[in-house]
């Protein structure tokens, strides 16, 4: 399986970031070791003084298809879930200004907590879905799909254009604003629309 990240998906994440709005969607990818299972904690890796949180609602793909169109794309998956796209700031910056890849800011073990449970898109409407993240309790961050610059079926058939999709496969659509650094010690709470859906320490 594969883990498709979404960056600068919502306009006010971007500015935050002093980022240009996107044209196109942009995209990076996290290996199947970046999946941080329900339950377990999230080690701070040493390799960095700067992890933030962004906080993503989470696609999972459970048919296989290359160059899916738009108006296809929502036969190619039936749940949505909650993730955090974990970013090691600091290296990314350093990538950034080097022009390098940013695997090693964003690709990293454990990077990419995952909620146990993924809802029925049947459930839930798509234009108007809300999620949060909490942070020891403070809310922290808080979105909406309908916030997304590129919606989730434009971006399937944006991604298989370049790559087949597989069952199983896992798009993190992008984080709205409100990014932030954790520290050891950190409890961090994601629900979509009120009901939680992770739970992670950091440890
Ligand atoms: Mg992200």
């Amino acid at each position: 399986m594969k883990i498709i990240c979404i960056g600068r998906n919502y306009t006010k994440h971007a500015k935050e970031m002093d980022a240009d709005i996107p044209t196109a969607p942009m995209f990076f990818m996290k290996p199947d070791i970046a999946l941080l299972r329900p339950g377990r904690p999230f080690f701070y890796p040493e390799f960095s003084r700067d992890i933030h949180f962004e906080c993503e609602l989470v696609v999972k793909i459970d048919r296989v298809g290359k160059n899916i169109a738009e108006k296809f794309a929502h036969k190619y998956y039936s749940e949505i879930g909650l993730g955090i796209d974990f970013t090691a700031r600091d290296l990314q910056r350093k990538c950034k200004e080097k022009g390098h890849p940013w695997e090693i800011a964003k690709s990293f073990e454990g990077s990419a907590p995952i909620s146990k449970e993924f809802i029925p898109k049947k459930e839930l409407n798509l234009d108007d879905l809300p999620f949060t993240l909490k942070k020891n309790g403070e809310l922290v961050q808080g979105g909406n799909a309908n916030d997304m610059i590129f919606k989730i079926d434009v971006l399937i058939e944006y991604i298989s254009q370049f790559m087949t999709l597989k069952k199983g496969d896992l798009i993190f659509t992008g984080t709205p604003e409100g990014v932030g650094p954790i520290a050891i010690g950190d409890e961090l709470i994601g629900s979509i629309g009120g009901r939680e859906m992770f739970k992670v320490k950091v440890k």
